[in-house]
């Protein structure tokens, strides 16, 4: 009897389930390994995740999400279960192909099913070319993750240290060596990272009180690899592994529901209505700011402008408010500025600002048009510590962290959804202002301002001009020269206002 009932459920799950009784050779210079397969109608579908790991390649799976994402050393390849649609991403360009199958991916056993003949031109295209279809088998011909010589003493990981973000928590986890292979997957409120090939210090790693989204982390050393779990608590949303810039380490970010959030938001479009400006008035007060060849100050030039444009907005857009983090020569601290226009639910934040060159007179001239992202040139870099050095008028300016690279990838991650309004806006500013300014463009640049950091919204920080330039000075000082730049940048509202009502109205 007993016998008979196993028989029957073996016969309904032969018919309901496709089963898995195939398996594909995936052939590398480390031999040949065989991987879960199936076939439907003709068509051989494999494991992704047995894929990945037969060739060593780096893996992140999101179980509960049911996506995995390949990370080829030039190509990034997301793959979601039962969805017809794959995602090809570049490194380090723009680059995004989405194709679309014939067929979907299957969801088989906790594991994701590809089509074979469908989707390997694509897996091919992501490996750099490596791999061939032969008689039936993946082969691996090239090299996806260079092999690991180095004879080893002593431990690789050495520690992990564990920071608070406003977006979420940074990890960073220490290592003696390059660590070239890891995955990663999420289940359950557990992130699970294996590194291939490195030997851990694993009492080191042990984190027993929580701090920020990390509840506690264990670690242990299996074969030649560790596997570190992190139990994350129930604010997690997603995660991103990668290696640190410059060092060996690997930094691991959670982020938290800041960006749901958003997205959110995004769904509601009341909330996206285009009803406030924000302008703000750099400097003020006790900080003046950088003082001009002919002896203007920008705290004055700021607020001029800021106080021409806001009346151009008054006037002419009756049914936007403008919120002004200024008003007087009063001294603002930085992150108040954000917190104002947050509170007040900006749609655009625009910070006023004059520039100036170390050395007074000099003959740099022009303005520029600045966006929120790490600052890559000096000169960009330069600009950002003397707008952010207002912090030094502040009562607290421990609360500041050092705008590190770090920092950054939770900083713009939060910016992120707001980054293509940025960018567009910056392009409508830079050309009205390179119309109707008598001072030319330098162009739109990227640099890292505190004062952006905290607004949840579009966001740019203008230098209208040179201080330190006796030309520039005399322009930025003079009501002619602020009400070109007022107008210019009311005629760039008002073009990208025109643009993000459209874009609203077909997105949402
Ligand atoms: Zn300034």
């Amino acid at each position: 009897m007993k016998l008979k009932l196993s028989l029957l459920f073996f016969l309904l799950t032969l018919t309901i389930y496709p089963q898995i009784s195939e398996r594909l050779a995936v052939v590398t210079s480390a031999g040949t390994k065989y991987i879960p397969a199936y076939e439907r109608q003709g068509i051989i579908y494999f494991s992704v995740i047995h894929f990945a790991e037969a060739l060593s390649v780096n893996y992140y799976y999101n179980a509960d999400a049911q996506k995995i994402e390949l990370k080829f050393i030039n190509y990034n390849l997301k793959i979601t279960s039962k969805n017809p649609y794959i995602i090809l991403t570049g490194k380090g360009n723009q680059l995004s192909e989405e194709y679309q199958l014939p067929t979907s991916t299957y969801f088989i056993d906790e594991q994701i099913f590809i089509p074979l003949i469908y989707s390997f031109d694509i897996i091919k295209k992501a490996s750099g070319n490596n791999l061939s279809l032969e008689s039936g088998k993946i082969v691996l011909k090239g090299e996806i993750i260079p092999e690991e010589t180095k004879t080893k003493t002593g431990f690789d990981i050495t520690g992990i240290s564990v920071d608070e973000k406003i977006n979420g928590t940074l990890l960073r986890v220490k290592s003696k060596t390059r660590i070239l292979t890891y995955t990663s997957s999420y289940k359950q409120n557990v992130l699970k990272v294996i590194f291939r090939n490195v030997n851990t210090d694993v009492e080191n790693l042990k984190l027993t009180d929580g701090k920020g989204l990390v509840k506690s982390i264990s670690a242990k050393n299996i074969g030649k690899d560790t596997e570190i779990e992190f139990t994350l608590g129930n604010e997690y949303t997603t995660n991103e592994v990668l290696n640190a810039e410059g060092s060996n380490d690997i930094l691991i970010t959670i982020h938290n529901k800041i960006f749901s959030r958003n997205e959110e938001r995004e769904k509601n479009k009341s909330k996206w209505e285009f009803d406030v400006i924000v302008i703000d008035a750099g400097h003020g007060g006790k900080d003046v700011g950088a003082v001009g060849v002919n002896g203007v100050k920008e705290k004055d030039i700021n607020l001029g402008v800021a106080l021409k444009l806001g009346k151009l907005i008054e006037q002419d857009m009756k049914d936007v408010k403008v919120i002004y983090t200024r008003k007087n020569d009063t001294f603002v601290e930085l992150y108040k500025r954000g917190k104002i226009a947050n509170e007040e639910g900006g749609k655009l934040f625009i910070s006023i600002h004059g520039n100036s060159t170390p050395k007074k007179p000099s003959d740099a001239t022009g303005f520029e048009v600045y966006l929120l992202r790490p600052g890559r040139t000096a000169e960009a870099i330069s600009i950002a510590e003397r707008e952010n050095s207002v912090i030094q008028y502040e009562e607290n300016p421990e609360k500041y962290e050092k705008l590190t690279d770090e920092n950054f990838i939770l900083v713009t991650m939060a910016h992120s959804a707001y980054m293509k309004y940025s960018e567009k806006f910056s392009d409508f500013l830079n050309k009205q202002m390179g119309v109707d300014m008598s001072i030319p463009s330098r162009g739109i640049k990227q640099a890292g301002f505190y004062v952006l950091v905290g607004a949840s919204m579009p966001s740019v920080l203008i230098e209208t001009g040179f201080l330190s330039n006796k030309n520039d000075a005399n322009y930025l000082k003079s009501s002619k020269g602020q009400n070109e730049i007022a107008g210019a940048i009311f005629k760039a509202i008002k073009s990208f206002r025109e643009y993000y009502e459209k874009v609203m109205e077909t997105e949402l």
